[in-house]
């Protein structure tokens, strides 16, 4: 048991600040990732700074029909908001797909984005792991390596993100609101999470002290509320994806050509993947299975694969394909 301090922030300013000047003092929201790598020794904070009961609870409308969620919503309040199930069903199903029913009343939106992997040689403390201690290697490397990335890993780390929300919020263009010791700002959340290269330990893009307050969703369209997730896993419940699968298409009713299109994957990176290449090849493409295929092995092409996860390659291409066709077989 290493002893640490416990504060409740009275304000977000006060949060930031604290954990700000103190480089062992880390954000408390629902605690459902940090708890657990307190006990396994993987964290070992000597002060948590609980953000759970700041006013960052609501989802609300914005000026320009979009949705603000703040970075306490439970993930299950936000799956069931009526907004997002009827705007935005690609982020309802992702948050569903997650963990259990009783983690999702406790894990916080802004906590679910910042989730670790679960390497389980990351959880392991007995094995080397450059993100745990950076430099002492990587046992996934040439070890068990089933659940580890196909696309933009390094040779210091394999690990993917575990998040099924953040692959949801990724194809729908979210954007992250933080709070810092120097102010706010606002980033896509395409660029808060990072590649591992050479730094591994960094999962994201923030400062030490940097606050997730809320996460924006740009106003809802035609295609976002038929957007969808599908997620393909070992166990019909309470398991990590293998590869998953978040998608919207806008196809022109009269030529079957895709007008736009957005896709990201899960379960292939160390951060949610934006597959931009696919999207590329679909804009313009008719709306056919061959156009499909196609999106999804170009930006297949890149993938590098070892001897446990190779199966992630043509698992992500049919489950692309698959929700693909799903979707433009729901607009007919
Ligand atoms: Fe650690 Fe990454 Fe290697 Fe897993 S893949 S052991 S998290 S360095």
């Amino acid at each position: 048991m290493i002893p640490f301090e416990y504060r409740r922030a009275a304000d977000a300013q006060e949060a930031v600040a604290t954990v700000a000047a103190r480089p062992d003092a880390v954000f408390l929201g629902g605690g459902t990732n940090l708890v657990d790598h307190m006990k396994l020794g993987v964290a070992a904070p000597h002060m948590l700074v609980d953000v759970s009961r700041l006013p960052f609870t609501e989802v609300e409308e914005t000026p320009g029909g979009g949705l603000r969620v703040g970075a306490a919503v439970r993930n299950s309040d936000l799956a069931a908001h009526p907004l997002v199930r009827q705007r935005y069903p690609a982020l309802a199903r992702a948050l569903l797909s997650g963990a259990s029913g009783q983690l999702r009343n406790t894990a916080t939106t802004g906590g679910n984005l910042l989730q670790r992997t679960r390497c389980r040689y990351f959880q392991d403390v007995t094995t080397p792991c450059n993100k745990r201690e950076p430099g002492s290697g990587c046992a996934a490397i040439g070890g068990w390596d089933r659940h580890h990335a196909v696309l933009g890993a390094s040779e210091h780390c394999i690990a993917v993100h575990p998040s099924d929300m953040a692959v949801g919020l990724l194809a729908l263009d979210a954007t992250v609101h933080v709070l810092g010791a120097d102010g706010a700002r606002t980033l896509p959340l395409a660029d808060l999470h990072r590649l591992p290269g050479d730094s591994p330990e960094r999962d994201t893009v923030l400062a030490h002290g940097e606050l997730i307050t809320a996460v924006e969703l740009p106003p809802a369209s035609g295609m976002t509320r038929r957007s969808t997730y599908r997620k393909v896993r070992e166990r019909a419940s309470y398991a990590f994806a293998l590869v998953s699968v978040a998608a919207a298409l806008d196809v022109d009713d009269d030529s079957g050509v895709v007008r736009d299109a957005r896709v990201a994957l899960g379960g292939v990176a160390h951060k949610p993947w934006r597959a931009g290449r696919a999207e590329d090849v679909l804009r313009g493409a008719p709306a056919t299975e061959e156009s499909f295929r196609l999106a999804a092995g170009a930006e297949l092409a890149a993938a590098e694969v070892r001897d446990g996860n190779a199966y992630k390659v043509p698992l992500a291409r049919n489950t692309i394909v698959a929700v693909l066709r799903d979707l433009t077989e729901a607009r007919r």
